[in-house]
């Protein structure tokens, strides 16, 4: 069993749906991530980039993997941005063990 099945199996959901025991709208993944549409998003394509390798805080990441999940999100942000959503800002939210990329509205 490997890291991420083991933390899966420990109830940690981000796992469950990196290794596919949970569903999610899946947009983008690679060797070191996964993004998949926020199941209660804030805004229209909220979605969140989270690392496949199992981490409670950021700092539990090696450097370049944490730079790789920044990396994808600003594209995430940047594609989001492509698709319309004109006169919004997007923001970049950085969670314990997550990075939210929505659209960000004042008011
Ligand atoms: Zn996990």
């Amino acid at each position: 069993m490997t890291q991420n099945e083991t933390s899966a199996a420990q109830g940690c959901i981000f796992c469950a749906i990196v290794t596919r025991q949970a569903e999610a709208s899946v947009v983008y993944e690679d060797e070191t991530v996964v993004v998949f549409m926020d199941l209660n998003p804030v805004t229209p394509g909220h979605r969140l980039v989270v690392p496949r390798k199992h981490a409670v805080g950021l700092e539990d990441l090696d450097g370049a993997s944490s730079a790789h999940v920044w990396s994808v999100g600003h594209d995430m942000a940047r594609a989001l941005r492509r698709s319309g959503m004109s006169g919004a800002t997007l923001n970049g939210t950085v969670s314990p063990n997550y990075l939210s990329v929505r659209e960000w509205r004042d008011g």
